[in-house]
């Protein structure tokens, strides 16, 4: 097995075995550009060190064939005492994992080679001022000694020179400062500073290895979910010198601005230094166009490389480089990090300059950034005083009074007030006040904490693990790290997309994304170009993709809406608001009705209010697909509450009355209580027990349709029966329901074609879809309590009480309510589709669980073949988009 590739053996596919950086080098240096020779070795390597513990045979041979080449092409040998080739030994993973894991540079100096190295660039101060810096990060990375005893000591330094400039600093102080740094590794480690370079660089090698398991590493491979096993590579590169004086330095480049998408010249450089000082601030370092006149034959020549790597990458990318005396080096490059805004900008960009065509556009833009850009944004341009930073849990804008116990969230927002829970992290307990705040804030914990996947699953913004704040919960305020502190009442604004936190009500703008999917923009004279970006993208989006995009709309109100925001018909309306409010004297006569007769007139009564929610509905989606769902959920959520009942019963009691209906109602409520409701009586099984009901709704739809197309429209409804496990059930309701839908079509003169499906939300009737399809003329999988019933998980129970547990130790990457579980629901809807399409060909199979405004699981029905999903009508511009991505 090969364990080590020389740039040129590399190429940028190759991500997994050499990682991003070594990938980039590679392609780098096969397009001629002028990279410092080198080699990966690959994450194979990393994984089998990391196992076994120890690294894999041959390995070590493989190193010194490649060092031996590097040497060759460099003509000088490691370490060497008269004249040292050094390397940098770089961490860099498949995925980037900024500042999470290490990179020791100057390996192969040591006390002799220090003086050879001086003696060769004739500069005595750049020679010890490689050598300070490779004890410091040697020490740091290498033999896990504090960073900040290397700091002090360099501080210590430039004040005895009264200096805040390391430029200030001379050849023996910096010789001085090596003294130092020695001592402090003696100290720290009971041994001298390795002088042996082969010795150096093995122990280099072997501390990047380690680094993926580093305590940072790990966790921030868990927010971002990465997988914990990828290992990674690591790069070792000839050294090139952004230290050897003012005519050298080190820099970084975007080739267009990564906030706008403009293409120009965006960078930071900075003479005389290495590595990280451009990023670290320890001096102002110029913007890149300055360079021009530093050196203008490296800035030319810079500019070229940049417009080949765009040209190659097709995109933007982000570059590390370093001059050495007046020559070039390209360190690193790779495809760049940016806004949602500015991903939707750059890629309209792109196709304007014929680099990419509007299919790669759509790829190069996610849902996940469109849902950015939905959320209602903080006016930037406001004066904002930012208390601190964390993790971007759950997207929103949020604003209100800082409140530290969910009892006064609960309190406070009781009576009107707007609140923003501050926890150092959320237990179970807290739901109560997460659920009445704004937005929740926690100083600890990471996307997959507590407060992170209940604040998601609300639909509600969090940033979460703010560690830089000091949450003081006893005593209930915060402070930052400016010293500002926020006492209870204080008001704060969280922004749950970019994890930043300020002092105040900062305004909030809506989005004006969305306000162009709500027909409020007209595109044409659009100011924004984000705007025009995502108008062009999603046009596109439509017309490539197979997939239909319905949404769960309850009311004309919200299909409006979903209409406006691309949705082509409704794919779930649920029913069961037409049965609250006003009508539950109605539903309660229903339950309590002791003679036909009594049920008759309660029915009766139902009947032409329905008959107008479903006018109004239809209206709303004249033209398309309708599907409505007969009442689901268990009846005793109709009833009145037991507590609130029994309240009442007794005053009356205490006052000698005895209020007959009360007490029915009070033994229909027992009656009627279940252990476990989502398992009870509900849904179809609620048809088939309460005589008339799903008639009643029946004959409702169809007579408003009948209506509606004697006016001359052209209502589209479907009827859904829920909760179906054998095909039996259906059978009976079907047969009741084509009987009710012939006397309608009797009485208007009016034979609307209405076709009657059913939800798969059972294990069963996802193993028995065939029969199923029998009664079926369409399935829609509700995967919400399909997740449910296939996990035997109770969502309402499960979430807050221990899914931030599963996620972190590893059970699952997503919570399976967020993400379709391919391999266990995800399987059942696999196997009911093809099993009710065996049965009957033309059967339409769609989505209605929340998991159909989902990027991955889109992608997932899109690969089983689904007709449709349907979600959310906020969801919808993300479903066209994902079901599109899935297909170009
Ligand atoms: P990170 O992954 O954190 O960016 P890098 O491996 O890119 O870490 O290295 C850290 C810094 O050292 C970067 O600024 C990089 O450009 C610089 N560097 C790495 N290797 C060399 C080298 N061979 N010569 C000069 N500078 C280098
Ligand atoms: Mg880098
Ligand atoms: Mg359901």
């Amino acid at each position: 097995k090969k364990y080590v590739y020389a740039f040129a053996e590399g190429n940028k596919e190759l991500k997994d075995l050499l990682g991003g950086k070594g990938a980039n080098l590679a392609e780098m240096t096969n397009l001629g550009l002028p990279v410092p020779p080198g080699f990966t070795i690959t994450t194979e390597a990393c994984t089998t060190y990391l196992n076994t513990g120890s690294t894999p045979e041959g390995l070590d041979e493989e190193v010194a064939t490649h060092l031996a080449a590097l040497e060759k092409a460099r003509g000088k040998k490691l370490g060497d005492p008269d004249d040292p080739l050094l390397v940098s030994v770089r961490s860099g993973a498949k995925f980037s994992m900024p500042g999470m894991m290490e990179t020791v540079l100057n390996v192969g100096l040591n006390d002799q080679s220090v003086e050879g190295l001086a003696r060769q660039a004739d500069n005595d101060r750049f020679a010890w001022d490689s050598y300070r810096r490779l004890i410091q990060m040697f020490g740091k990375t290498v033999q896990n000694i504090e960073g900040e005893a290397f700091e002090e000591a360099l501080e210590e330094i430039k004040r005895a020179k009264d200096t805040h400039n390391d430029l200030d600093l001379d050849a023996d102080d910096l010789r001085q400062l090596v003294d130092v740094y020695k001592g402090i590794v003696r100290e720290h480690t009971g041994a001298d500073f390795p002088q042996d370079p082969r010795e150096q660089l093995t122990a280099a090698i072997n501390a990047v290895f380690d680094s993926w398991n580093s305590d940072r590493a790990v966790l921030y491979r868990r927010q971002e979910r990465i997988p914990a096993d990828l290992g990674t590579a690591v790069n070792v590169v000839a050294m090139v010198f952004g230290n050897m004086g003012m005519d050298s330095g080190t820099g970084v480049a975007f080739t267009r601005d990564p906030g706008t998408g403009e293409q120009g010249v965006y960078g930071d450089y900075l003479q005389n230094a290495q590595g990280e000082d451009v990023v670290a601030g320890i001096r102002n370092t110029v913007p890149l166009q300055d360079l021009e006149k530093l050196d203008k034959t490296s800035y030319d020549r810079l500019m070229e490389i940049m417009a080949t790597l765009e040209g190659h990458y097709r995109d933007l990318c982000d570059i590390e480089f370093t001059i050495e005396a007046g020559q070039l080096w390209m360190l690193q490059t790779r495809v760049g990090k940016r806004t949602a805004a500015a991903a939707f900008r750059i890629a309209s960009q792109l196709v304007d300059e014929g680099v990419i065509d509007l299919d790669e556009a759509v790829q190069r833009v996610t849902g996940e950034q469109l849902v950015h850009l939905m959320f209602p944004q903080f006016d930037t341009s406001a004066k904002v005083h930012q208390l601190g930073r964390g993790i971007s849990a759950s997207p929103g804008a949020a604003v209100g009074k800082a409140v530290f116990d969910s009892y006064t969230a609960v309190k406070w927002s009781r009576s009107g007030e707007k609140v923003i829970l501050v926890r150092r992290e959320t237990n179970p307990d807290d739901l109560n006040g997460m659920i009445a705040a704004q937005g929740i804030l926690t100083s600890r914990g990471g996307k997959t904490s507590h407060a992170a996947v209940v604040a998601r699953g609300m639909g509600k913004t969090c940033v979460c693990g703010v560690e830089e704040l000091q949450v003081n919960t006893k005593r209930r305020f915060l402070t930052a790290p400016d010293g500002t502190e926020v006492h209870e009442g204080d008001v704060i604004s969280i922004d749950g997309s970019t994890g930043r936190v300020y002092l105040g009500e900062v305004p909030v703008v809506d989005s004006p994304v969305v306000e162009y999917f709500e027909g409020q923009v007209d595109v044409s004279t659009a100011k924004d170009d984000l705007v025009s970006a995502v108008h062009r993208i999603m046009t596109h989006a439509d017309s490539a993709r197979r997939m239909g995009v319905r949404a769960n709309a309850d009311t004309a109100e919200d299909a409006e809406r979903a209409r406006r925001f691309g949705a082509e018909g409704i794919g779930l309306c649920r029913t069961e608001h037409m049965f609250l409010g006003e009508r539950r004297q109605h539903v309660e006569r229903l339950i309590l009705a002791e003679d036909d007769e009594q049920r008759d007139q309660a029915l009766e009564a139902l009947l032409p209010l329905q008959r107008w929610d479903f006018l109004q509905l239809l209206t709303a989606m004249d033209g398309l697909p309708t599907t409505i769902r007969l009442l689901d959920p268990p009846l005793h959520e109709f009833l009145p509450d037991i507590t609130e009942l029994s309240v009442r019963v007794a005053l009356a009691e205490s006052r000698g009355e005895k209020n007959e209906n009360d007490l029915r109602l009070m033994q229909a409520v027992h009656r009627l209580h279940e252990q476990n409701p989502m398992l009870g009586l509900r849904g179809v099984r609620l048809g088939l027990v309460v005589p008339g009901l799903f008639n009643l709704q029946t004959r409702s739809i169809a007579e408003a349709a009948a209506q509606l197309v004697k006016l001359g429209k052209d209502p589209r409804p479907e009827i859904m029966i829920p909760l179906v496990g054998s095909v039996q059930e259906l059978e009976i309701i079907r047969g009741e329901t084509e009987q009710v839908l012939k006397e309608v079509a009797e009485e208007t003169g009016c034979d609307l074609p209405i076709m009657i499906g059913t939800m798969i939300e059972l294990p069963r009737a996802a193993l028995t879809a065939d029969q199923i399809a029998e009664a079926a003329q369409f399935f829609s999988f509700g995967t919400n309590d399909l997740t449910q019933t296939t996990w035997g998980f109770s969502r309402d129970d499960v979430e807050a009480a221990f899914f931030s547990t599963y996620l972190e130790v590893g059970i699952f990457g997503v919570s399976p309510f967020e993400t379709i579980d391919e391999d266990g629901v995800g399987e059942l809807v696999r196997i009911g589709t093809e099993k009710g399409r065996a049965t009957r060909p033309d059967l339409k199979v769609g989505v209605c669980g929340e998991h159909g405004g989902d990027p991955d699981s889109v992608h997932f029905f899109n690969k089983v073949g689904l007709d449709y999903v349907s979600c959310s009508p906020f969801r919808v511009p993300v479903a066209r988009l994902e079901a599109a991505r899935a297909t170009v």
